[in-house]
């Protein structure tokens, strides 16, 4: 097979362990004879594979009891819509950090009222805005911890006044996460868990139905509401309707790996943090190129560079050059241009080595 770099900001490359052990599934999942794709998901293997997932997710973030793990399908999008039907009576604080809190916070003005406490569209999403006031009258808080599009990150668990709401499409189990300090942690599994076609919800089951005085969507519509598929009956978790098993089959073995091979988020974060630093301090050595977003708000997902000062003309060949040399998805989203690299968990050393020989040829190409 040939070889790529694949550094697309998502869907994610993915362990190799775990497609290989999908594609066996897929031919027969547990020993059954039948195919993943093909099973009843109240096959008694399935129902242990939804509930060793959960497990899974449970062991590596130590959710704490009192919280569900909720997977459910509609993307990130969908949920954005969701939350605040489930948590948002009068008011939310939204900050917005990019596209995605932006987009995160328009459907939240269907249900109520919207303080957006900061933004950082004013500099293109480069920063995360500090010092602003989080209203305590507010029903929750929403962030997005790590904004895919413009490489910057919230890279702590922050002290909230109020219920505190996390879009973490793009950076969970990057690296450990104190969920206590959360109502509700929520994402798409394609950024780093998993493929496209499922998402996850962790949330403070307490929380639920307590929306009282709203008008719009009140009483939720059986789908919306968190409660459904957060049923008391443990086998019924997450399968109110028929669940997406084979996103959710992958997202078991890539969770497996994680906790496995590479020894939980502790390990995880380290090695992610190793990688981008080699790709930063690159970016930050190499005349050629400069990065876009604030040094100490930096990703370490998605790390974003444009060509220097007075070396914009060669965007187009370092494109061709990289290209060549077997990178995939390193352009840049349109809003920021340039280019991004998105450094995920299963993108290994070696290959973001390969990407700093390829930056450091091409300057030498051009000295
Ligand atoms: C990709 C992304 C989304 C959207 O995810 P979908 O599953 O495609 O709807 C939302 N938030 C963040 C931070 C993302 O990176």
């Amino acid at each position: 097979m040939k070889k790529a770099y694949n550094f697309n900001a998502g869907p994610c490359p993915l362990p190799k362990e775990a497609v290989e052990s999908t594609i066996n599934a897929i031919r027969d999942f547990d020993n059954t004879g039948i195919g993943l794709m093909e099973i009843s998901h109240r096959t008694p293997g399935w129902e242990r594979t939804m509930e060793e997932t959960r497990q899974l997710w449970r062991d590596l973030l130590n959710i704490p009891e009192g919280y569900e793990v909720l997977f459910l399908g509609g993307g990130a999008s969908t949920l954005f819509l969701d939350i605040p039907a489930n948590f948002l009576n009068k008011k939310a604080a939204y900050l917005q950090t990019g596209v995605w809190a932006k987009k995160a916070g328009k459907e939240a003005k269907l249900f109520g009222e919207v303080d957006i406490v900061a933004n950082s569209e004013d500099k293109t999403y480069s920063y995360i805005p500090k010092n602003y006031t989080i209203p305590t009258d507010a029903d929750y808080f929403h962030i997005t911890t790590n904004n895919t599009i413009y490489g910057t990150e919230i890279k702590y668990d922050m002290d909230c006044p109020i219920k505190l709401i996390a879009d973490m499409s793009s950076d969970i189990m990057s690296r450990p996460v104190d969920v206590t300090k959360y109502a509700c942690i929520y994402g798409g599994a394609q950024k780093n868990v998993g493929p496209a076609g499922v998402t996850f919800v962790i949330v403070k089951k307490e929380l639920l139905g307590q929306i009282t005085d709203r008008q719009y969507m009140n009483p939720l519509p059986t789908m919306v509401d968190f409660r459904t598929h957060a049923a008391e009956e443990k086998k019924n978790i997450s399968m109110f309707n028929t669940p997406p098993v084979l996103p959710i089959f992958v997202m078991h073995e890539t969770l497996k790996w994680v906790k496995d091979t590479i020894g939980g988020l502790e390990n995880m974060n380290k090695i992610n943090t190793e990688k981008s630093k080699i790709l930063y301090d690159e970016i930050d050595r190499n005349s050629m190129f400069r990065g876009t977003a604030e040094k100490e708000d930096r990703s370490i997902m998605n790390h974003c560079f444009v060509m220097a000062e007075g070396r914009e003309a060669l965007q187009d060949e370092f494109m061709a050059f990289a290209k060549e040399r077997g990178m995939v998805g390193i352009k840049g989203h349109r809003s920021v241009g340039g280019f991004r690299a998105s450094l995920y968990n299963a993108v290994t050393k070696e290959d973001v080595e390969a990407l700093v020989a390829c930056m450091q040829d091409f300057e030498k190409a051009h000295k």
